[in-house]
């Protein structure tokens, strides 16, 4: 029995092809359904990643019926990776609050009464101690994240974060930062002190993203991931599903993202934490089938990325995680906060791991890098 092409489109949300089916004495013997998602994801596995997706594309394979898209989503994931491999990863809040960006779904920002406590740049001590305790319960990336607008200007504040990042190199961790927009210079200073990835995420669609931000351009997003791409360093950027955003939107932040000249090596998905005194706190929580069509999507498009399953992880039950890894999610957030809100409890997260057979993954440093810096920190 083989494929033959697909001949008729269903009318359905879910965009599913009437696939005739041969049999290899005769002719048609019945009709089935193959999903879009299914179709492109034997593509991407026969033919490898590509950049070329169309909207429609995507939204095909976003719509596709949610167990095909999650069974489809679990195959290309297999594929191209090891399956049982999560990566835990700490972020912390190295500089908290007092942000001058107006994002609407963030506690930091000085516009909005949230009743957050600022603090300063952390100072060196703290930082180690914090990357330290990560990596003693089995984180293998530190993230640093600072309420800024950019680091422009900041040349103090920049230079010690430089002094951070070589520091946590030198412990073996990979280590990514967030920190607004970056300018060029910058972006190479980050990877000459062994920066592994940046963080700066799209958010939304381009047509949504003015309902979200209004102090900075989509546009000055897009020139930031330029720079950290062009100065060598991976590229962690997703978005946040639940801000009241229609499903063309986010089939629109994943386009964005599986159309850039090269995937981001990380693509967070995280479900908006509504927090109270922003200007969206009262949205309503995302479900776990948003979550799924987003992870599959992401991971269909952009196969060989590490889907994060980020923000908002604290809601899901152990089962719905499941189903996360299963569409192909493969890292975490550990720790008990993520920047500022609650994240999922660490014994939760262990026993999590061996219920479902999960294995922290191991950090992807080459053997003379993580010398190098271990050498340069010491000298330091
Ligand atoms: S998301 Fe970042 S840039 Fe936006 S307000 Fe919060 S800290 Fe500032």
């Amino acid at each position: 029995m083989f494929w033959l092409r697909p001949i008729l489109r269903s009318h359905s949300r879910s965009s599913s092809l009437w696939v005739l089916h041969h049999s290899s004495n005769g002719y048609c013997s019945s009709f089935s359904t193959s999903s879009a998602a299914a179709i492109h994801a034997e593509k991407t596995i026969n033919q490898g990643p590509r950049n070329d997706w169309t909207k429609d594309e995507v939204k095909s394979i976003y719509d596709s019926p949610i167990l095909d898209l999650l069974f489809h989503g679990a195959q290309v994931h297999r594929h191209a990776h090891n399956f049982r491999e999560v990566q835990q990863c700490t972020l912390l809040s190295v500089k908290t609050g007092g942000c001058s960006e107006d994002c609407s779904y963030c506690p930091q920002s000085s516009r909005y009464d949230t009743g957050l406590k600022g603090q300063r740049l952390l100072n060196k001590d703290a930082v180690l101690q914090a990357a330290t305790k990560a990596k003693e319960a089995g984180s293998t990336r530190f993230c640093m994240g600072a309420a800024w607008r950019d680091t422009i200007g900041r040349k103090t504040n920049f230079n010690q974060i430089l002094e951070y990042v070589k520091e946590i190199k030198g412990m073996g961790m990979e280590v990514c930062c967030t920190l607004g927009m970056l300018d060029k210079d910058q972006a190479g200073e980050l990877k000459k002190a062994g920066l592994t990835a940046y963080n700066h995420n799209l958010d939304t669609s381009r047509e949504y993203y003015p309902n979200i931000i209004t102090t900075r351009t989509y546009d000055e997003r897009l020139q930031t991931l330029e720079f950290v791409r062009d100065a060598g360093i991976n590229v962690c950027s997703g978005g946040i599903i639940g801000l009241g955003e229609a499903e063309e939107d986010r089939i629109g932040l994943l386009h964005t993202l599986s159309t850039l000249p090269s995937h981001p090596e990380s693509v967070p998905i995280n479900a908006l934490v509504a927090v109270k005194g922003t200007p969206l706190e009262d949205q309503k929580p995302v479900e776990i089938w948003e979550m799924i069509r987003m992870i599959a999507t992401a991971r269909i498009t952009m196969p060989k990325a590490m889907v994060r399953l980020s923000a908002g992880r604290v809601r899901f039950s152990m089962p719905e995680q499941a189903l996360c890894f299963l569409a192909g999610a493969n890292s975490i957030f550990a720790g008990e906060k993520l920047l500022t809100t609650a994240n999922n409890d660490f014994d939760a997260d262990q026993l999590m791991f061996k219920v479902l057979g999960l294995l922290p993954k191991a950090p992807s440093l080459n053997e003379d890098e993580a010398e190098d810096f271990k050498e340069a920190a010491s000298s330091s």
